[in-house]
């Protein structure tokens, strides 16, 4: 393998080497947030589904924005700057309008997808609550939505079908090109590659869906024939899939559509990010086209490798700060990656960029008036990362210095580190990982305690969040409204909240968490070591945006967070409450997170605060405790390979914040999904005593998983898809018990809703809770 000529991990001497050295880096961007620095896009879109709007005013809000965006990365020296990253939903549902896939549920004909038609496949034609994946009553169903790679983006899943047939069918990626050109910008459209879409898509038949690639790729040498003749230089196609374990046929795709893009117009730059390329390599590198794009930050495994092998014929762009993360990029680090790259590849040929498009990160730090000074500084959002990318092709030594000084003092700062935390870490046992006694033991305890009936029924935790509570909290953190009135009004809801669960006869009450917004924030909110924004929103899903707080610091919880709810809506009932944690994985996953220390550090610390509170509702008599995690299965990587050292430290982070009870105290967990079958291992390994999951849509089929494996502990799959507005009857869930029953030992059976009943009505809760009940007593008899 061929080696870098000097390495330069010092840089010290970086400016002494200018002949070699000499010259600017070009820059470009992948993609930069189109949801506006005031959520213009949110606000414009919903106002269209309203019709408050017009169609017009909508294409004009999106006009003002593109605009806004290209000249911000403009003057900030971004010499290739992209379009058709603006969406007014999601980019793979903009692809489907382009190529004319719509569903055939939806009867579209026509020459052009208009914007109606997108709206429709994202959203369906009678929207109900849940919007997404059911059907809806009446109408139309939307397509599926779930999670682009591992990110917190949700994109619209294509349906593919044998007869699939796709022409072009939308103007959109022209309209924004020849706007961007207008407007004096060197525009670089971006289109997501035909690979990825076609894997990310869903066969609706039994069907290979690369059998489609062919007449896909005719559409691409079509929409490239056309930008060629708009006059763009560059398209840049996205195909993350390269960092996922790939068989031969997406291989073989790759290669077969790359063959045929290369030349098919403008020059073609393929982009991947979010992972290493491993095994994938060479496949990469050999692809026909004139520039690769390659993500340092999340492949820097692989950066070596894909130095001595670069092929002498291409451009690299090197991805080396991150789009996923807030923090400042560190100078001396990427200096280092660049410095090889360019003794190797040589400054013509070497670009740089942001690891992935930035619409992962929030836009801008100069609308976070309220973050402290000194946490500012260590920061990074989408416009200070394209300034960033700019200093970073051209470095001046008083910049170096500046980055220097922030990282520096960031390392140092006692804000971030804090020795207590860490002494208290490197006292954890593995004995704290572990009940002091085995489940069949506990079991026992515990129902003597408990003193359940068969087939007890509980919920998730949350009751509806009513407009009239969410004002509430809203008045209180306006300070309109005094924290004992506050705290009074949710005492109260609490109150009536417990009364309508004992009236129906609910085994396992709980208290509602109503004093909550968010079930990260709340907790974030009160643990040491992290920070909230004003405006730092990230898109999750078409008008959908999510403002993850910042962990910064080592995580410490100084006080009591939920004990004194839990500890007065007890005093209201006889019956056992069960109290309500948000576990360290989920914490981690929906939170931007430190990148100053693994993730599964700082989940250890998560998890050591938490398991403060689990003992101290304990010790406040709490008899059974939930710790939720909905967000462990997002968190597994993308390959295969690295999924056992990931499970392994977060049912370690779970273990050591659920270790520290009594044996007669019960452990829920819960998690809002249903495919277990390649994790069961280490859903088993949590040792919750019960653990409650979603079950009803798929009508307890996915109780596969617990059945196969015998999975030993109790368990409540949900009967009540929580998602759909419709009220199930007694029956209904009866009969999804029974089935249940049939499958896992009913002694192990607990009843429940799939999810928490936040985003209910009370209309429909009180009458499906009821029914809930009477299911599980009829079981009984
Ligand atoms: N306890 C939470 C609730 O009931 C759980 C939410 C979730 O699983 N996402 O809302
Ligand atoms: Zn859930």
């Amino acid at each position: 393998m061929m080696k870098p000529k000097t390495t330069h991990d010092a840089n010290d001497n970086l400016f002494e080497e200018a002949d070699e050295m000499d010259g600017k880096l070009f820059t470009h961007n992948l993609g930069y947030p189109r949801i506006g620095e005031q959520r213009e896009l949110k606000r414009a879109t919903e106002a269209y589904w309203k019709g408050k709007i017009s169609c017009d005013e909508l294409e004009s809000t999106g006009r003002t924005l593109r605009a806004l965006n290209w000249a911000k990365q403009k003057a900030a020296g971004i010499d290739l700057i992209p379009c058709n990253d603006f969406s007014f939903y999601d980019q793979t549902l903009d692809l489907t309008c382009l190529v004319g896939n719509v569903p055939p549920r939806f009867r579209w004909e026509g020459e052009k997808v208009d914007l109606d038609t997108g709206f429709r496949i994202a959203r369906g034609t009678d929207h109900h609550a849940c919007g997404h994946g059911c059907s809806a009553q009446g109408g139309v169903f939307a397509s599926e939505m779930t999670k682009w790679f591992d990110t917190n983006y949700h994109y619209i899943v294509p349906e593919f079908r044998a007869d699939t047939e796709f022409r072009l069918s939308g103007t959109k990626i022209f309209d924004e090109f020849k706007e961007a050109t207008a407007l004096n910008i060197n525009a670089k459209p971006v289109l997501i590659g035909p690979v990825t879409y076609l894997t990310l898509g869903k066969a609706q038949e039994d069907f290979d869906p690369y059998t489609l690639l062919d007449q896909l790729v005719v559409v691409y040498e079509e929409i490239l024939r056309r930008l060629s003749a708009l006059g763009a230089e560059w398209v840049q196609l996205d195909e993350p899939v390269w960092a996922l374990d790939l068989s031969d046929a997406p291989l073989k795709a790759l290669q077969a559509a790359y063959a045929r893009l290369g030349k098919a117009g403008p020059k073609v730059i393929v982009a991947t990010y979010f992972g290493p390329l491993r095994e994938n390599l060479s496949h990469f590198l050999e692809l026909p086209v004139a520039a690769l794009h390659y993500d340092v930050v999340r492949g820097v495994e692989d950066l070596d490798r894909l130095l001595a092998l670069f092929p002498t014929d291409k451009i690299l762009s090197l991805g080396v700060v991150d789009g996923r993360n807030i923090w400042k990029n560190n100078f001396d680090a990427s200096l280092s990656v660049l410095d090889k790259a360019r003794r190797i590849v040589g400054v013509e040929r070497l670009w740089i960029a942001p690891s992935c498009s930035l619409q992962h990160s929030p836009i801008t730090l100069k609308n976070e008036p309220g973050l402290d000074p000194e946490l500012k500084s260590w920061l990074a959002f989408a416009d200070e990362k394209v300034a960033e990318i700019v200093a970073l092709s051209n470095l001046k030594p008083e910049t170096l210095e500046e980055n220097r000084a922030a990282l520096a003092s960031r390392r140092k700062s006692s804000r971030i580190h804090d020795p207590k935390v860490k002494t208290r870490l490197a006292a954890v046992q593995n004995a704290d990982l572990e009940r002091s006694a085995p489940f069949a033991e506990r079991r026992k305890l515990q129902h003597e305690k408990l003193k359940l009936p068969a087939f007890p029924t509980t919920t998730i935790g949350s009751f509806p969040q009513t407009a009239e509570v969410r004002a509430a909290r809203a008045k209180w953190k306006r300070g309109e409204m005094q924290t004992t009135a506050y705290e009074a009004f949710i005492k109260y809801v609490i109150r009536e909240c417990i009364e309508f669960q004992d009236s129906i006869g609910i085994d396992m009450p709980v208290h509602g968490e109503f004093e909550r917004n968010d079930m990260v924030e709340y907790f974030g909110e009160q643990l040491s070591g992290f920070a909230f924004t004003e405006n730092a929103w990230v898109q999750s899903y078409g008008s959908r945006y999510v403002k993850p707080p910042i962990l910064f610091g080592d995580v410490s919880r100084p006080r009591p967070m939920t004990v004194r709810w839990s500890e007065s809506a007890q005093t209201l009932t006889e019956r056992p409450m069960k109290g309500m944690l948000t576990g360290p994985i989920t914490i981690l996953q929906w939170s931007f997170v430190r990148d100053d220390q693994p993730r599964s550090e700082t989940a250890r610390q998560i998890a050591l605060a938490i398991r403060g509170e689990v003992i101290d509702l304990e010790t406040a008599k709490i008899a059974a405790i939930q710790i939720d995690e909905p967000a462990l299965r997002e968190g597994l990587p993308l390959r295969h390979a690295d999924w056992k050292y990931y499970l392994d430290w977060a049912v370690k982070a779970f273990r050591l914040c659920a270790s520290g009870v009594r044996n007669d105290t019960q452990i829920h967990t819960h998690m809002c999904y249903s495919e277990f079958n390649d994790i069961i291992a280490a859903i088993a390994a949590l040792d919750a005593d019960v653990i409650t999951i979603e079950t009803s849509r798929s009508n307890m089929e996915l109780l596969d998983a617990f059945v196969d494996f015998a999975y030993p502990n109790e368990i409540g799959p949900g009967v009540w898809d929580i998602h759909s507005p419709r009220i199930p009857s007694v029956e209904e869930m009866e009969n999804l018990l029974s089935r249940a029953k049939a499958l896992i030992p009913p002694e192990n059976l607990w009843v429940n809703p799939d999810c928490g009943l936040k985003t209910r009505g009370w209309e429909e809760v009180k009458p499906a809770l009821q029914n809930m009940v009477q299911a599980a007593r009829n079981l009984r008899v």
